[in-house]
């Protein structure tokens, strides 16, 4: 019987252990406070904005919202992180991307305290997570550390493969499957018989971007599958990179789009954030 692995309910349960956390704080006098900047009105942005402070209200965690105009300058965005970077109260700072495209983001990215860096994207928290480092580490790929662990998948040991090299899923996966000491091939775009290498796989993380695009042809069977992809298909309807009715009868663990990844993300940001008022 292949297991599906429930990230909802798994992120449900850290959302309750992190407030749990955060209530114990407060009893000592520490308050955590997430600001999130959000810069133009692109619809997605605002849905995941809207999503992050909810969960902030949910947990306990104080936000601060900036909603600045599409036309606001790269010095107006920088001036605002080095204050946000100077506030004590402020625990963690997220400028949701994408930016518009006359700011440079990795200038702002790089602007960021690496103490605050809740998104785990600054060249500091990623250089940290290379070498083994205490940092913060990009939401996403380590939500899904805790779906394999919480799930009760060994990782030590495993063929891992990853496909997608992105700085923000791909490279810090392969990384955290490292560092679980998971033996860790990326694919890419370039990669040459990528069947052959993801049919090694006895965990095989799906990071591609294209909708359905990984079929039973590619995956061994009794593998463990993740599916980072988030697409509308043409009916309207979530789908990820997987062909999940094609390839769940024959892994034995897979995570379904909705309900799987998606919801680790802000689990693990609110993780994060929990984290910086700690370290404080
Ligand atoms: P990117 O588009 O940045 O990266 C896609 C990667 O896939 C690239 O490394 C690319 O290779 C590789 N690739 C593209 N086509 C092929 C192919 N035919 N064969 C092998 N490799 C290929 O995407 P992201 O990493 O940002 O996101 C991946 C997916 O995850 C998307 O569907 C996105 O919506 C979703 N996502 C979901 C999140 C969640 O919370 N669940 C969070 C973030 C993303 P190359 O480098 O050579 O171009």
């Amino acid at each position: 019987m292949t297991q599906i692995i429930d990230g909802k309910a798994i992120s449900a349960a850290i959302k309750d252990e992190l407030k749990a956390e955060v209530e114990s704080l407060k009893g000592e006098g520490t308050q955590i406070c997430l600001a999130v900047i959000q810069v133009g009105n692109d619809p997605a942005s605002a849905v995941y904005v809207g999503n992050k402070k909810k969960a902030c209200a949910y947990i306990g965690i104080d936000s601060l919202a900036y909603e600045l105009p599409e036309e606001t300058t790269q010095e107006e965005l920088l001036k605002l992180i080095a204050e946000l970077n100077d506030k004590g109260e402020v625990n963690g700072i997220l400028v949701q991307l994408p930016l518009p495209d006359h700011i440079d983001e990795d200038e702002v990215i790089r602007a960021i305290d690496p103490k605050k860096d809740v998104d785990g994207f600054h060249p500091q928290s990623v250089g940290a997570l290379c070498i083994g480092q205490p940092g913060f580490v990009s939401c996403t790929p380590a939500g899904i550390i805790q779906l394999l662990k919480r799930s009760g998948i060994e990782i030590a040991g495993k063929e891992c493969v990853v496909i997608g090299r992105s700085n923000i899923v791909g490279k810090p996966m392969a990384l955290l499957l490292l560092r679980e000491n998971g033996t860790v091939t990326v694919a890419h775009s370039k990669t040459k018989n990528l069947q052959e290498i993801t049919k090694r796989a006895d965990i095989l993380v799906v990071a591609v971007g294209r909708p359905k695009m990984i079929t039973r042809e590619y995956v061994k069977e009794g593998a463990v599958v993740i599916d980072v992809g988030i697409h509308r298909n043409e009916n309207n309807k979530l789908c990820g990179d997987v062909d999940y009715d094609d390839v769940a009868p024959i892994c034995s663990a897979i995570t379904p789009v909705p309900g799987g990844v998606g919801p680790m993300t802000i689990a693990m940001l609110m993780h994060n954030c929990v984290e910086a008022g700690t370290r404080r």
